[in-house]
């Protein structure tokens, strides 16, 4: 039982109360931790700390790794069907906790209720995608390359896979990866945020519930030090991180130095390209929508407004009528935008707005103004629109990560996308404008992995793969969708000779096909 869950019978309410303690969960069991280093874990919305949180030691971690390398042996050779069936019960006691699973998010990442409930959301899609695994690990075979001789193709497991990730999505990052991989067979440890731990042992339970076997499924909390002991560990194979740039990076290259195979998702800065045909409300909802929703802490959040005179002045004032209709607060009442996730980082993007102004940009909307609907020790910053943005400015350059919206001004759709393919981030974008020909050219010429149509947030389907170019994504698979089966898997080839009653005799040539 993890502390902090009562259990009434096999699939029905978990009921959280108030964490003090997060633990770890090690071969099917919450573990305490025996380190004495922790961290908090705020209330954002109450600016209080709610839990304290391990940070677990080299120990730690190795017995983590351990349980999922013992289970490995079984699980691996556990039917496609059983899998499945594990798949599928997960999918159903997700799907029936997610609101105590949304509020578990809101309590520790402060974004609102009904954003969460759409992360969980999300995260099914993927549980859904891997449900499909029978089909998805089909190889294939051809009969009679030579004579009685066939050859064909499987996928199997690589073994245990560390999954690394961030704040900003603590259940629907870890899902673009855990599931995929434990239905090809693999097993896990997750290293979730230390900011927002808490929901990742609901879900742990959730697993158990499902029937997956123990250790098939570990969680150990912590920062470098358990990270860095993922990185080296001989036992794990495969490595998913998500989480900033510099991080991203220095996972890579350590982990694949260490012989693993890494994917690892870095940040971002969205551009959202608004072409003088475009519908100017549609254009002004979407830069809302997607500048301001989890107050801005979304990998696929726009941060730079690229507007192609003459509308820039017309579509500023309708992003600023629109921004006064917010309520920011607590996510648990009917707001529209919660607070940052610590205080720490709302001060620091909120420096952003000083600097913004120094560097010679236009404070549109100041968003240290706002009221909010919370408690006064919150990590308030309301929504903030910073307009005549140039490239230089830090604001621009910088992945800000926080409710600040920028506006850059340019003369031509040529402008606009030398702007956008110049800078070092490649993850999302957008177009917004009524004319196809010019929609399909930027599809085309953009240097981007994810491309929006009048789609502010184009994320993939799970069938699809998500992912960035350039410093957003360090390593050759995205996530979920056929990338991800396949970072998950290894191709083997196998070439059969079952013997007709005669046979050819010793014969040291290469081996020919007749
Ligand atoms: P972060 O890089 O600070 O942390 C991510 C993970 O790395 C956490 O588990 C953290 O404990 C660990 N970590 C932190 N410092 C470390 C260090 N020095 N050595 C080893 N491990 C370390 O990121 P964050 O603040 O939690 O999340 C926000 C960032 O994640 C943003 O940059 C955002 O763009 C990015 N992000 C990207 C995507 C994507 O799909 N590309 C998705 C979500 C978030």
């Amino acid at each position: 039982m993890i502390p902090g869950m009562t259990q009434t019978a096999p699939g029905t309410a978990l009921t959280p109360f108030p964490l003090e303690r997060v633990t770890h969960w090690i071969d099917g069991k919450p573990v305490a931790g025996v380190t004495e280093r922790t961290a908090p874990v705020y209330d954002p919305a109450l600016g209080a700390v709610r839990a304290e949180v391990p940070l677990a030691s080299v120990d730690e971690v190795d017995q983590a790794v351990a349980s999922a390398a013992a289970a490995f042996a079984s699980w691996r050779t556990s039917s496609l069907t059983r899998r499945t069936q594990v798949l599928f019960a997960f999918r159903e006691l997700v799907d029936r906790h997610k609101q105590e699973l949304a509020e578990l998010i809101t309590a520790e990442h402060g974004k609102v209720v009904p954003d969460a409930l759409g992360e969980v959301t999300r995260g099914l899609e993927v549980v859904e995608f891997a449900c499909g695994i029978p089909h998805l690990l089909k190889g294939g075979y051809s009969e009679g390359v030579s004579t009685n001789v066939d050859v064909y193709s499987i996928r199997q497991p690589v073994g245990v896979c560390a999954v690394i990730s961030p704040f900003n999505f603590p259940v629907m990052v870890p899902m673009w990866f855990v599931p995929v991989a434990v239905a090809a067979g693999n097993t896990v440890v997750l290293k979730p945020s230390e900011k927002d731990p808490s929901a990742s042992l609901l879900v742990a339970r959730l697993w158990e519930q499902a029937g997956l076997p123990a250790g098939v499924f570990n969680v150990v909390h912590g920062d470098k030090v358990a990270v860095d002991r993922l990185l080296e560990h001989p036992e794990v194979k495969a490595v998913s991180f998500v989480g900033s740039t510099p991080i991203a990076r220095y996972v890579y290259e350590t982990g694949t130095r260490n012989g693993k195979r890494v994917q690892a998702l870095g940040g971002a800065k969205n551009h959202m390209v608004v072409l003088p045909d475009a519908d100017l409300d549609l254009a002004a909802d979407a830069a809302v929508n997607a500048g301001f929703g989890s107050a801005g802490e979304r990998c696929m959040a726009i941060s730079a407004l690229v507007v192609v005179e003459p509308v820039a002045d017309d579509l500023v004032a309708r992003i600023r009528e629109r921004i006064a209709t917010l309520k920011v607060g607590d996510g648990r009442r009917s707001c529209d935008m919660g607070p940052l996730v610590t205080r720490e980082h709302r001060d620091r993007v909120a420096s952003y707005l000083d600097a913004g102004v120094e560097a010679g940009a236009e404070l549109v909307v100041d968003g240290r103004d706002v009221r909010v609907d919370g408690d006064g020790s919150g990590f308030w910053l309301g929504p903030s629109l910073l307009d005549r943005v140039s490239p230089e400015m830090s604001v621009y350059t910088d992945e800000i990560f926080g409710p600040v919206l920028s506006v850059v001004r340019v003369g031509s759709y040529d402008e606009a996308l030398a702007l956008v393919n110049a800078n070092r981030y490649g993850n999302g974008t957008a177009i917004f404008t009524n004319d196809g020909g010019a929609a399909r050219r930027y599809q085309n010429e953009v240097e981007v992995g994810m491309v929006g149509v009048n789609v502010p947030i184009p994320v993939p389907m799970a069938y699809y793969s998500f992912g960035g170019w350039k410093d957003s994504l360090f390593g050759d698979s995205h996530a979920h969708g056929t990338e991800g089966v396949h970072f998950f898997t290894r191709g083997k080839v196998v070439t059969s000779r079952w013997l007709d009653p005669s046979h050819g005799g010793i014969d040291l040539g290469f081996p020919e096909n007749v």
